[in-house]
């Protein structure tokens, strides 16, 4: 192979998918009567229940809480509020929050929370909105931890406000030259993916994001602020359930410190081959991608249309190191998949890190500022995209049977009458190296003994009919299902499925009831809620869940 750029024309387009100390605050106004309360003795109150008015906040509360706030209130009748409800996919559109605080301060979210406890209110955290399941929205009150921004790189660690997208997180860390994994969505919010995990294109070399969280901040349900670290000492076991335990599930987090390592300046790669060839492709990628040198990340994309052209199989991915030796590493490959024909793959030579994030987001020919939403920064160009989508995780090879099930499954989208604009697939992304070198109980992220993960995912045009998207919808959930015999069970809680009854089970493992002792211990009256969260324990649980 020569170093080559050949075929970048194509390149992007092959990818649809790519992949503690604890310090009171004063509440002020008429929220701190609420935190009074919540402050009072537990155990006399059912979980949640404070004995409080229930009638819910009228205008005039609304109004002290707006007062009390430092940050904004946004409500309906406001200009702002057409946007400041949207969430990223636009399948949430109906919903309509009482209220958005953009909160500036933990005091600010303290004040949130005892006011949605006080008026039995439901509420919930927003970073980047990018919840499959629509659970960083709510009828109620929503925590909107934007104004926590990108914040000091220095040395070996960044200090990262929870509202961070991750774009600024990437253009943050790399002006100093410094990275920290993560995943490619421009506009995911930090909080949101490092509490579930974060599986991106330098996972393999560098862990997952939840891997390089060193401390956070956070604000729990009696308004307490803490910092949480590894140490025993400093809340360890909530530091522990934060590397993966999910967003929403134990307070709200303000801001992460994490542990930075030099920015690597990756060579891209991509490539496709002919439907004919896709068997021996997936053949060969399975048994490529999670054994190839931790340098080296890939994923797998299968993609079809409804009533379309046939499906088409790619491979894309990132290396950290010379353009020779990832050269070297695409040879092996090939000798196992076939060679892709000239002009259907590329080799980049090694870029910076800041403009490889930018080209796996999608950003490489629009740059940083429009990577962005609109409302969100000024020149932002990016748009919001409407999806289903469900994931495994695969500790052994598919067989035979399972190549052929996986090919028939994705080919069989042609044969669906689907919406506008309709597209699906499957793209595997590429574990083990660093992501596996963590053992499952070392943090509350269990999925460490895969060989990848799968994200099966099916996509329309915005306003496109619902006869159409439910067509697609009932592809996906045939899909899934046929892969039952071939995948672990286990499923990435950062892509909630709402369709999933044993949600606890596959998003957490054998960590399930340290988690669920947790949620005990540091939400007893289970204050934070939402469809899937760490269940409540019912009975005593006997698993420790000190340090
Ligand atoms: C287009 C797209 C691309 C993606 N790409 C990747 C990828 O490359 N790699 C990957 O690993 N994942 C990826 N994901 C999944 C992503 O990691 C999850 O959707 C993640 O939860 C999004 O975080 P968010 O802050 O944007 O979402 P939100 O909807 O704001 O939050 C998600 C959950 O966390 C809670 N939460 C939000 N803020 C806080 C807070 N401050 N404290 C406590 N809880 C909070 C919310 O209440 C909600 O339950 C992608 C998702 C989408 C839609």
């Amino acid at each position: 192979m020569t170093n080559s750029t050949e075929g970048s024309i194509a390149r992007r387009a092959f990818f649809g998918i790519a992949a503690g100390g604890t310090a009171a605050v004063a509440v002020p106004g008429l929220a701190g009567a609420a935190a009074a309360q919540v402050l009072a003795p537990s155990g006399a109150a059912s979980p949640g229940s404070l004995g409080a008015r229930a009638a819910g906040p009228g205008p005039a509360d609304w109004a002290a809480l707006a007062r009390d706030l430092t940050g904004t209130l946004v409500q309906p009748g406001q200009s702002s509020y057409a946007t400041a409800k949207l969430l990223f996919d636009p399948r949430f559109d109906s919903q309509h929050p009482a209220g958005i605080a953009y909160v500036k301060s933990p005091n600010d979210v303290a004040t949130c929370i005892a006011f949605a406890r006080k008026y039995q209110l439901p509420f919930t955290a927003r970073s980047g909105g990018h919840s499959y399941g629509g659970w960083s929205g709510t009828s109620g009150l929503i925590i909107d931890v934007s104004n926590f921004k990108m914040g000091a790189v220095s040395g070996s660690t960044a200090v990262v406000g929870a509202g961070t997208r991750l774009i600024d997180f990437y253009q943050g860390l790399a002006a100093k030259g410094r990275a920290v994994p993560g995943g490619s969505c421009a506009t995911v919010g930090i909080a949101g993916l490092a509490l579930g995990g974060g599986i991106g294109v330098t996972a393999r070399a560098y862990g997952l994001t939840c891997d390089s969280i060193e401390s956070v901040q956070i604000v729990m349900a009696d308004g307490s602020v803490l910092t949480a670290t590894a140490d025993p000492k400093q809340h360890g076991d909530l530091f522990w359930a934060c590397q993966g335990g999910g967003g929403g599930n134990f307070g709200v987090v303000t801001s992460f410190t994490f542990r930075t390592v030099p920015a690597p300046s990756p060579c891209l790669f991509g490539m496709s081959w002919p439907w004919s060839q896709a068997a021996k492709v997936i053949a060969a990628w399975q048994n490529w991608a999670p054994h190839a040198p931790e340098q080296l990340w890939s994923n797998l994309h299968l993609a079809a249309a409804p009533g379309g052209h046939t499906p088409n199989i790619s491979v894309g991915g990132t290396y950290l190191g010379s353009v020779n030796d990832a050269a070297a590493q695409l040879d092996a490959l090939w000798a196992k998949s076939g060679r892709p024909a000239n002009g259907s793959w590329y080799l980049e030579n090694p870029q910076s890190f800041l403009s490889a994030m930018l080209a796996e987001a999608g950003c490489g020919t629009i740059g940083y500022q429009a990577c962005h939403l609109p409302w969100y920064a000024p020149g932002g160009k990016l748009t919001r995209q409407p999806q289903y989508a469900k994931s495994d995780f695969f500790t052994h090879p598919l067989s035979s049977s399972g190549i052929n099930t996986l090919l028939a499954q994705v080919a069989s989208l042609q044969q669906v009458a689907g919406a506008a604009g309709g597209v699906g697939g499957i793209a595997f992304d590429s574990l083990g190296g660093a992501v596996n070198a963590v053992a499952p109980g070392a943090t509350a992220f269990v999925h460490r003994t895969s060989l990848f993960s799968a994200q099966y995912t099916t996509d329309w045009t915005n306003g496109a009919s619902s006869t159409g998207t439910a067509n697609q919808l009932a592809w996906l959930r045939r899909f899934w299902a046929a892969m039952r015999p071939y995948a672990s069970g286990e499923a990435y809680q950062n892509y909630p499925d709402p369709d999933l009854v044993n949600y606890a089970q596959a998003y957490y493992g054998s960590n399930l009831p340290r988690l669920s002792g947790l949620k005990k211990k540091y939400d007893p009256h289970n204050v934070f809620k939402f469809p899937q969260a760490i269940p409540y324990p019912k009975a005593p649980v006997s698993v420790p869940v000190t340090g």
